[in-house]
């Protein structure tokens, strides 16, 4: 573990965040103050998610637009196949393109019903997120960013499928991976050598998950297919009446993880922020990706 060491003020790495949009005024306010903590840091791009089911259609575009007219970031649009046909789907692409967004996160989605139910395409919409990928192509000069999953999508029935998958993806003109998180860099790093020995070369960006309520990790990592070490129980056991001991805990774990990824090579994250930026900030600091001025973070 020799880079580690390394990281200072010139750090090699990139990183990016995402966020969520928000439901009410007091979760819009407290967004809004994880951005402005977090722009001075010059991601490579911000990504705000699409609500299930196309549920935060409307809302997704606002905090998308504001990003666009109120920021120097470089926003990313989440969007999915489901509940709506190629027609409104392409109108959104549209609107995201007039509005001068270059980014977009194609993704399937999960079904209606939640995760866990059988997906069933539209048959007037897109079925999959390669099919969505090729629309947007057609619409739009974007980069394209897609999902993958270190551990396998829960519904795929093997790696070949997995990985056959992602390269449908890749082939029909995704720019990027994002992984699912994980907290187990033995399966990343496996994970990784399947998708280049595929000839996928597109590059792969592990997807960060600092932990900021362990109990809510382990619900939804179980529907979403992240396993959770024995390690990482142990670590929160007995703090769940000490959040001030659990916050530093998840530092040192996130802090853990991310300096071991970069033993292995890795120099581009992305953060599943949560909306907050005390712990993603403080990662990056340890990354060596400080605070840019306005003016250098235009160039
Ligand atoms: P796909 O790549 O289309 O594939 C998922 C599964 O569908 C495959 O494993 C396979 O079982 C099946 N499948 C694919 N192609 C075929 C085929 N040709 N025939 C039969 N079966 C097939 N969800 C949201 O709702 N909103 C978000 O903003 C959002 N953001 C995300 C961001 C990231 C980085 C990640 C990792 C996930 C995100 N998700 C989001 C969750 C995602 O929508 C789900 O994981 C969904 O179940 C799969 O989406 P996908 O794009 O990976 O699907």
């Amino acid at each position: 573990s020799i880079r580690r060491f390394q990281l200072g003020e010139k750090s090699d790495i990139s990183v990016s965040f995402e966020f969520f949009p928000p439901k009410n005024d007091k979760m819009e306010a407290s967004l809004w103050s994880a951005i402005e903590r977090l722009e001075p840091l010059a991601p490579n791009f911000v990504s705000v998610t699409y609500g299930a089911g196309g549920s935060t259609r409307e809302r997704t575009h606002r905090t998308v637009a504001r990003l666009v007219n109120e920021t120097g970031l470089h926003p990313a649009a989440h969007l999915t196949c489901v509940g709506a046909s190629r027609g409104e789907i392409d109108a959104v692409v549209r609107d995201y393109r007039d509005l001068g967004v270059k980014h977009i996160v194609a993704l399937r989605g999960d079904p209606l019903e939640g995760i866990g139910a059988i997906y069933k395409p539209r048959e007037d919409g897109y079925a999959y997120a390669c099919d969505l990928v090729e629309g947007i192509r057609r619409i739009g000069d974007f980069e394209i960013s897609v999902a993958a999953y270190p551990e396998r999508h829960p519904e795929s029935p093997d790696w070949s499928f997995e990985i056959d998958n992602l390269k449908r993806k890749v082939d029909a003109g995704a720019t990027r991976v994002i992984t699912q998180y994980f907290f187990d860099n033995d399966q990343f790093e496996e994970f990784l050598n399947r998708v280049r020995a595929a000839g996928i070369n597109v590059p792969v960006v592990p997807g960060i998950l600092p932990i900021t309520n362990f109990e809510q990790t382990v619900v939804f990592s179980a529907k979403c297919g992240t396993s959770i070490p024995d390690w990482l129980t142990r670590r929160f056991k007995g703090l769940e009446t000490d959040p001030e001991t659990r916050k530093l805990v998840s530092s040192a774990v996130v802090g853990e993880q991310v300096l071991d990824l970069v033993d292995r090579g890795v120099n581009e994250f992305h953060f599943y922020t949560m909306n907050r930026a005390e712990l993603t900030f403080a990662i990056c600091h340890m990354l060596g990706v400080r605070p840019v001025a306005p003016e250098k973070q235009a160039a």
